[in-house]
């Protein structure tokens, strides 16, 4: 960060869209977590800080007269723990924008924190609205956005307010700027061989992904339930595995488009089967392209697992997104924990290893090896449209 905060009033949106329990309680304060730096930094620098989030989607899910459900979807839930984790007691504005919210701003002192109602308490946040935007921007001297999660999204308070401050009077706050630079550095600095690893359920959800890929990376490993679209793409017999009859056309034009490229698409030679899609499911391994009736493949098998690790072994550059398997269940959980392995061995012989996309991710913590790659992401859905190429809204209205 270069801006001097020395006596600003910083305008900063992050992302505190927290889980909370049904007493309003954070059940996982990560989000939270990842911006202190940024706000600490201005603090030490001499900023006060006029903090606006979202929490939830209260506009679709309204009170039954319409009205917006404020008790379940109020910023103010987050106030004591935000003063907790500041060490700074925090004011809260129960609203975003409007007379209350102009004068705690300009009575802000250096130092102090305000935290602004949920911005999507406001029509114009989803919209866009420049009106809307103006309002917040009046509030602060300077626009800083922390909220990555958010950047793919052309909102008020992560797009539109910034064109009303100056080139230099906005910038990136840290997590957003590692992000952005751990991203470039996969699509544009990396070292080769570079594999990708795209799991998950369904091929739908990463066309783009699959496309863009296959036009810089060496290798795509194919894990998780799209596999068996591949599959069947390549004659394979699937059984009830989890297969997008509309999408095996796809599935054949990707796999020709990326032999013609020289890019090497590996698929899960065998895989663990189940007679049902439940933990305690009967279980055997067989070959991916020989399923038997009535059984599903949902895990990668160990033939694949060597494979895929042997691969990822050779690699200086990994992108993983996307589960091998149910590895919500104990039972289907191996393959993607092979992989997780893999990529941390991988890491610590010199590779730089991205995880980005919220199952991945969730996998890697889940396996408490989130320090041993080199960078997991914290925006699934901006780090997935990043990856295929997007210009994400958010990152172009600071950078211009
Ligand atoms: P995604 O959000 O696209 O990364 O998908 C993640 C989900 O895919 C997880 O909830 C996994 O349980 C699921 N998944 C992974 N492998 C399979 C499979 N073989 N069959 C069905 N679902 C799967």
């Amino acid at each position: 960060m270069t801006i001097d905060y020395k006596g600003k009033k910083v305008l900063i949106r992050v992302d505190f869209n927290v889980p909370l329990d049904s007493e309003y309680k954070i059940t996982d304060d990560t989000r939270m977590q990842k911006a202190l730096p940024t706000l600490k930094h201005i603090l030490e620098d001499g900023g006060s800080l006029i903090i606006m989030s979202h929490l939830g989607r209260p506009m679709k899910k309204k009170n039954e007269d319409g009205s917006i459900n404020v008790e379940k979807f109020t910023l103010e839930h987050l106030v004591g723990h935000l003063t907790d984790l500041l060490g700074v007691v925090v004011k809260f504005c129960p609203e975003t924008v409007g007379n209350k919210a102009t004068e705690m701003a300009a009575n802000l002192e250096k130092g102090e924190v305000l935290l602004l109602e949920n911005t999507r308490f406001n029509e114009g946040e989803t919209k866009g609205d420049a009106d809307f935007a103006e309002k917040m921007a009046a509030l602060g001297d300077v626009y800083v956005n922390d909220a990555f999660g958010t950047a793919h999204r052309a909102h008020a308070s992560t797009t539109t307010v910034a064109q009303f401050f100056a080139a230099d009077a906005k910038e990136f706050g840290m997590l957003m700027d590692a992000e952005v630079t751990n991203a470039e550095k996969l699509l544009h600095h990396s070292e080769r061989p570079l594999t990708a690893i795209v799991g998950g359920a369904k091929v739908s959800d990463k066309i783009g992904l699959l496309e863009k890929l296959i036009d810089f990376v060496d290798n795509v490993i194919v894990g998780g339930g799209m596999a068996y679209t591949f599959m069947r793409a390549q004659g394979g017999v699937t059984g009830n595995s989890l297969v997008e009859e509309d999408k095996i056309d796809l599935a054949t034009s990707l796999l020709a488009k990326a032999e013609a490229k020289g890019v090497k698409i590996y698929l899960p030679e065998d895989s663990i089967v189940a007679d049902k899609f439940a933990p305690d499911a009967a279980t055997k391994t067989e070959d991916s392209n020989n399923i038997s009736d009535g059984w599903m493949g949902l895990d990668i098998g160990p033939k694949a697992r060597a494979v895929f690790a042997h691969v990822l072994n050779d690699s200086k550059t990994i992108l993983w997104n996307g589960p091998m398997g149910v590895f919500e269940m104990e039972a289907f959980a191996a393959g993607t924990k092979a992989i997780a392995e893999a990529v941390a061995q991988s890491t610590s012989k010199g590779a730089f290893s991205l995880v980005g996309g919220g199952d991945s991710v969730a996998a890697v913590n889940q396996m408490n090896l989130s320090d041993e790659v080199s960078y997991v992401s914290t925006g699934g859905g901006a780090m997935l449209e990043f990856l295929e190429g997007k210009e994400l809204p958010g990152i172009k209205a600071i950078r211009g």
